[in-house]
């Protein structure tokens, strides 16, 4: 994995380890030498990450919507900030750049930007490993919900099961780096099948 994008809050959060979350993984990143993707802004645990990632020479690209960099949310010191006309154009740039994606604890945009890869990944529009790093046990009752969806027949186990989840930034990279896509073809037939 060369780049990956982090998907994180706006905000802080209101646990310290969620901002020692965002500097660990930042480190951890800079280690490997691996590039950071990400929303471009200046503020919560995205500054956090982003600020970690610059002070110890790291590679970070940022892509903003054109609106939000004209609020004045945009990162200044970054190696690249990528300016896009919208929301959808935004995913579709972090999709394309990045070779795997971590979503950290965040709001309705973070959920937003993970349910877009989950769904690239369940559609095999693309293959790249999912990583949910559950500092604090934030995304605890979201995984269980997950697991409620697929037990009620929304949701194939093996797309559920294909979540990377720990809460160690290491360790999730060491399972990221072992990920195995989900076939396709047994999904379409499944459906196919259950459709009849
Ligand atoms: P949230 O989780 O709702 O705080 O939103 C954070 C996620 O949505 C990030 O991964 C960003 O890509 C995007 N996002 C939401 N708000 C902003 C903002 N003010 N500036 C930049 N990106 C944002």
């Amino acid at each position: 994995m060369k780049s990956i994008c982090v998907f994180c809050g706006s905000s802080m959060g209101i646990r310290p380890g969620y901002q020692q979350g965002a500097k660990e993984l930042g480190g951890i990143l800079l280690d490997r030498k691996i590039k950071l993707i990400y929303g471009g802004a200046n503020v919560g645990l995205m500054k956090v990450l982003a600020d970690t990632m610059l002070a110890g020479g790291g590679e970070v690209i940022g892509i903003m919507p054109r609106r939000l960099v004209e609020n004045e949310v945009a990162h200044q010191g970054l190696t690249k900030m990528h300016i896009v006309e919208s929301m959808s154009e935004r995913k579709t740039l972090m999709v394309e750049l990045s070779d795997a994606f971590i979503a950290m604890p965040g709001g309705f945009g973070t959920f937003d930007e993970l349910a877009e890869v989950i769904t690239y990944n369940q559609l095999r529009l693309t293959d790249k490993p999912i990583g949910i790093l559950n500092l604090e046990h934030y995304f605890d009752h979201l995984l269980n919900f997950f697991t409620h969806t697929a037990k009620e027949g929304f949701l194939r186990h093996e797309h559920r099961n294909n979540l990377i989840v720990d809460e160690n930034p290491s360790e999730l990279l060491k399972k990221m780096s072992l990920y195995q896509p989900v076939s396709i073809e047994k999904w379409i037939r499944d459906i196919k099948e259950e459709s009849k």
